[in-house]
């Protein structure tokens, strides 16, 4: 993994080396860098359009600290629950750039979303007759924006999260008498939201799925009660995990959103574009880090059983949404430029055989003490772990 430096023969995060670390925090943590985030940021801005608006969906990686550093680089957040929306507006981002998606808001959420300003993406007839009285109640106006259940699949997606019987969004063909109700009530319509699926890889399948968002929000439009301000069409864009992964190709995704943006400028005067992008903004920056507690050997395999698994890294122990488990990128941190190496399985603490971090891998000859280190762990790694199976400490985290 090129973004990290190795000296003297240890991987260097944010400037440490992976021992000083794991001497500091103890183990198991997660570190993310800071460095590593802005780089990717300029390299994605540099691809993309000026006109195009960056959103961070912060569901990728909550850490408060790591938010409010993203503030300084995007354009906007994406929360998809109350809990997010108070980093979000912990965060110091401008609250009228903040946008709350999410298919179960209760009253409370959609109340404190009112109060602070940030706009509704409104999923469902129920949330727009309960906007509307909320809003009356509290005198305030409700923003909202309707996200659609798009009558299209992004192609090769690793989650499908629109097209077919969804429970996320309105459905493409019920959404003009959806505009009609909000019309009607009188709530500030302000675009649409599109979000068809994630970890794609595959350019022409995201270029095609917003190809295909722009036409439907075309279409949806000339039944809005106001004019489409925003128009949000997803993101999707994935980072390689497994062996054979190429990383995605920016260049057409960076042409087609120009084009997108100038026919933008007759079909949809008033919007801007926004994409909103989780894990490719924070997933490469991240490292997930645990020490081996002891090495066995079972019938002629080795393994390193470690202090950190299944419990905060379910993603990279394949229980995730994968179909086939494959190994996320792994070496032994602190024998990052070995002389020796063997194949060996890494797993963790937990008394289950789902709890593999890697399965028969050639790394570092490795002896309890040494390090584990599993790249592409700065998205869905902490926050989407079953952190409290099985009653082993809890990592740390640290953005460096
Ligand atoms: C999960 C999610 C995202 C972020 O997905 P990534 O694959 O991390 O980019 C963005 N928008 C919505 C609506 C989501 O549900």
């Amino acid at each position: 993994m090129t973004q990290y430096p190795i000296v003297n023969g240890e991987l260097v995060i944010g400037g440490q080396s992976v021992s000083q670390l794991a001497t500091e925090l103890g183990t198991p943590f997660y570190a993310y860098a800071r460095a590593v985030i802005d780089a990717r940021i300029a390299h994605l801005r540099a691809a993309l359009p000026a006109a195009i608006k960056l959103h961070y969906a912060i569901k990728a990686n909550p850490m408060p600290s790591l938010v409010a550093h993203m503030t300084g680089l995007v354009d906007g957040l994406d929360v998809a629950s109350g809990g997010e929306l108070a980093v979000a507006l912990a965060s110091g981002m401008d609250t009228r750039e903040i946008s709350f998606a999410g298919p179960a808001k209760r009253e409370p959420e959609l109340e404190a979303a009112v109060r602070a300003g940030v706009l509704l993406n409104v999923e469902s007839f129920r949330e727009v007759e309960l906007l509307a009285t909320l809003s009356q109640r509290l005198g305030l106006p409700a923003r909202v924006a309707v996200r659609v259940n798009p009558d299209f699949e992004l192609k090769s997606s690793g989650m499908k999260m629109g097209g077919g019987p969804k429970p996320f969004g309105v459905d493409a063909e019920n959404v003009p008498e959806l505009l009609q109700r909000i019309g009607d009530l009188g709530l500030a319509f302000e675009g649409f939201h599109l979000f068809a699926g994630s970890q794609n890889l595959r350019s022409e399948a995201i270029v095609e799925a917003q190809q295909l968002s722009f036409e439907l929000a075309v279409r949806l439009a000339a039944h809005a009660p106001a004019p489409v301000r925003t128009l949000n069409l997803g993101g999707g864009f994935g980072i390689p995990y497994f062996p054979g992964d190429a990383p995605l190709d920016l260049a057409p995704i960076g042409a087609n959103l120009a084009a997108l943006a100038e026919l933008a400028k007759t079909k949809l005067p008033h919007a801007e574009l926004v994409i909103e992008l989780g894990r490719y903004l924070v997933g490469e920056a991240g490292v997930y880090v645990c020490r081996v507690v002891d090495r066995k050997v079972s019938r002629g395999q080795t393994f390193l059983v470690c202090d950190g698994g299944l419990h905060h890294h379910l993603a990279a122990s394949g229980n995730f949404g994968q179909l086939i488990r494959k190994n996320y990128p792994v070496i032994i941190g602190n024998k990052a430029a070995p002389e020796r190496t063997e194949t060996v399985s890494v797993v963790g603490p937990l008394c289950t055989p789902l709890d593999i971090l890697a399965e028969r891998m050639e790394l570092a000859l490795a002896l309890p003490g040494d390090l584990v280190v599993v790249f592409q762990s700065g998205a869905y790694g902490f926050s989407a772990s079953p952190r409290d199976f099985l009653g082993h400490p809890q990592a740390k985290e640290v953005l460096l």
